[in-house]
């Protein structure tokens, strides 16, 4: 299965996507966890990119778009995957459809939360870039940059929205639901 988890942050969409990832017994590829891990090591990627995640920013779509193609070359691709965080734009959409033409998504799953239990979330799990400032400008560019893809997807019957609130197992339980 070919899958594209999509939400706000705080939604939860990374943890929900790494169990039914495991679940499913496909890889989980996360571009915001391959960012960090560049962070972390102090790639030259990890250098370009710090300040603009730090600061809520998306990091520009060429760089995104080709650290995610190289990734889907990689063999356990080929089974499946859930994408977490990519596409975030719309040229990266299209980027992706290009990649994927043979194969294209199966199902694309929105965890959608409310603001204020987005913000809660955000702010007690402490992450670098989990500050009030920068949570309020992720918020607004998960709005202008990303919250136009359900426009996209959803015309193309792909898009399944789960309610993300409330406790985590019977979130992933609503999820697999929706994909049965
Ligand atoms: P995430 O872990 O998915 O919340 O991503 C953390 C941060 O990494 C985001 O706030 C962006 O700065 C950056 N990032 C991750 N994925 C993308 C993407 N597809 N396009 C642009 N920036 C991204």
């Amino acid at each position: 299965m070919r899958l594209l988890f999509v939400g706000p942050p705080g939604s939860g969409k990374g943890t929900q996507a790494v169990r039914v990832a495991e679940s499913l017994g496909i890889p989980h590829i996360s571009t915001g966890e391959m960012f960090r891990s560049h962070v972390t090591r102090g790639t030259e990627l990890g250098k370009t990119v710090k300040e603009l995640m730090a600061a809520g920013e998306y990091v520009p779509d060429e760089i995104t778009g080709k650290m995610l193609a190289e990734r889907l070359t990689h063999p356990d691709a080929a089974r499946g995957f859930i994408l977490d965080g990519f596409p975030r734009t719309i040229p990266q959409a299209e980027l992706l459809d290009d990649l994927l033409s043979e194969t294209p998504l199966d199902r694309v799953v929105l965890l959608a939360v409310d603001e204020e239990e987005l913000m809660a979330r955000m702010l007690s799990r402490g992450r670098a870039d989990d500050t009030a400032e920068t949570i309020r400008r992720r918020l607004e560019v998960y709005e202008s940059q990303t919250a136009p893809l359900l426009d996209l997807y959803g015309p193309r019957g792909l898009l399944e929205r789960v309610d993300g609130s409330g406790d985590m197992n019977e979130i992933t339980g609503r999820i697999m639901a929706a994909l049965r």
